[in-house]
């Protein structure tokens, strides 16, 4: 008999086991060529012109006169007829929408900033930025919304927002096109539990919608239209594997008695909630970043705190320890592309680094905050940082969190003790580490946690972890390679008794620590952070 079900191989990224109908969570081509109407381009740009006019009342009714008006002109600009008149008129005369939109606001931004009015000329910018919204509105309703039973999302790229976005309304597994093991979708999918498959055979972006469906990434195979008893004993199997839960406070046990501290990494309340059922101490990394890798501009101080109070409203009297934002790598957004991004883009911008500061400050009032500052390469951002720490703890009447850097550049790495009198504590991101040190995109399908295994990367963590107890900070791993079963014993063995992993990975790692002797008589005692 023939097997009538398609299989679609992917780089498993995220382990285990997912049962759901295929989610196409991409545009659908057709609606970005000649198929769409003159009628539909119409909608988008009222679509977009009553979503900015909206967001302009909120943004008032906040008090945010001055980015109320900002928005206003972009909900002007959409319902401007010497606009949308062009776009509509070529799409209806057979253009392709894209190209018609496109067209229709380069003209427009082309007489804009042309004017001799430099307010006006300053115009143009927004009509560009218009169009593009259109564009974004047109493919958005060409994706169709989630399906109300549980699924697996296949994109060309997955985005780490999707995953937080849609992880409690029945996201059973993903598939991307795109990507590898160390890029954050992958990260946030394992944070997640959520099995995901990467680098997958492109022809699955055609796989049949609606159709049920099994991710096995053990086998690494994504299986369409599965015979009923595959689905049974997938469904059967789900996540299995042993579970410690570590004792309060996120305490656990080595074999042989050692100490260790597991904490959890999180960007929403979903990973918060799971973390803390999993019996993690806190969370010892926020990615306060993956919320606004669209952004169009830097938070506002309200925009942060909408995201900051519920994940941190679970930790009351917990460890939280908040990145600021670490707009680099594959996390850069439209307003930083093609310029400086990362550390260097906040510190250039006073404001925004004040708002987001004062938004921790205020969303962690009852917790056991602590700031951390991502990709540092020089005291003098760490000096940058304390200084607008200290002001933002003083406008809002609290007294200094501690504050950390990420140790995840080598060189820093390698100067740990210099860096180590200027703060409170280092956090080893190995992630960044071991793309640098072994000259791996982070996006390259084979570049895995394990690699951190490397002795030129080990070498490195050993260093920080040494100047750390000699100068008394305390220290931690919160890259990915904390949670991987090789490279996590040679941690314990180097010192390191603070870790934050993948929130659904806490058990798991638990499990593997009550397994690794670390062997402490004959080696340094570690680093006891407690
Ligand atoms: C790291 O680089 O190891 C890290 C934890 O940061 P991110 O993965 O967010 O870059
Ligand atoms: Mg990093």
């Amino acid at each position: 008999m023939t097997d009538p079900s398609q299989r679609y191989q992917g780089w498993a990224v995220s382990e285990g086991i997912g049962v759901g109908e295929i989610y196409l969570g991409d545009a659908r081509p057709a609606a970005m060529t000649g198929n769409v109407s003159a009628d539909d381009v119409r909608a988008a740009f009222a679509a977009v012109a009553r979503d900015r006019a909206a967001l302009a009342a909120q943004l008032r009714s906040r008090g945010q006169e001055h980015e109320a008006g900002i928005v206003e002109i972009g909900a002007l600009i959409a319902a401007d007829p010497a606009l949308t008149g062009p776009a509509v008129e070529a799409t209806r005369a057979g253009a392709d929408a894209v190209t018609a939109i496109s067209d229709a606001a380069s003209a427009q931004a082309d007489l804009l900033a042309a004017l001799p009015d430099p307010d006006l000329a300053q115009r143009a910018g927004d009509v560009r930025q218009v169009g593009s919204a259109v564009v974004d509105q047109l493919r958005g309703s060409a994706a169709p919304p989630p399906p109300a039973s549980r699924f697996i999302l296949v994109r060309r790229e997955v985005d780490p927002a999707d995953l937080i976005r849609l992880a409690e309304s029945g996201l059973a597994g993903a598939v991307s096109v795109g990507g590898g093991a160390s890029s954050h979708a992958a990260i946030i999918a394992r944070g997640l539990g959520v099995p995901m498959l990467a680098g997958a055979d492109p022809r699955v972006l055609a796989a049949a919608a609606g159709h049920p469906a099994i991710l096995d990434t053990a086998a690494g195979t994504l299986i369409v239209d599965p015979a009923a008893n595959q689905v049974a004993a997938a469904e059967a199997t789900g996540l299995t594997g042993a579970a410690v839960l570590p004792a309060a406070g996120g305490q656990v046990q080595t074999a042989d008695g050692v100490q260790v501290t597991l904490a959890c990494n999180a960007a929403s309340a979903a990973e918060t909630r799971l973390g803390l059922a999993g019996g993690a101490a806190g969370v010892g990394l926020l990615r306060t970043e993956i919320p606004f890798v669209r952004a169009v501009g830097w938070p506002t101080e309200a925009e942060h705190l909408a995201q900051l109070t519920p994940v941190l409203s679970l930790l009351s009297g917990k460890p939280a320890v908040v990145r600021l934002l670490d707009f680099s790598g594959d996390k850069v957004p439209p307003f930083l592309a093609g310029g400086p991004n990362g550390l260097a883009a906040l510190l250039d911008a006073p404001e925004a680094l004040g708002d987001q500061l004062r938004a921790i400050l205020r969303a962690g009032r009852d917790t056991q905050l602590a700031v951390l500052v991502p990709m540092v390469v020089s005291l003098d951002e760490v000096g940058r940082v304390r200084t607008a720490l200290d002001k933002a703890a003083k406008a809002t009447g609290v007294s200094p969190p501690e504050l950390g850097i990420m140790v995840e550049v080598a060189a820093t790495a390698a100067a740990a003790g210099s860096f180590a009198p200027a703060v409170d504590f280092f956090s080893i991101g190995t992630n960044d580490l071991t793309s640098e040190v072994l000259g791996r995109d982070r996006a390259d399908p084979g570049t895995r946690p394990a690699l951190a295994a490397d002795p030129r990367i080990l070498d490195l963590i050993s260093h920080v972890v040494r100047a750390a107890e000699e100068a008394g900070v305390k220290v931690s791993v919160c890259g990915d390679a904390a949670a991987d079963p090789e490279v996590l014993p040679l941690l314990l063995g180097l010192g390191v008794r603070t870790l934050s992993v993948g929130a659904a990975r806490v058990p798991r790692v638990a499990e593997w620590i009550t397994r690794t002797g670390v062997g402490h008589d004959v080696m340094r005692g570690g680093n006891d952070v407690s």
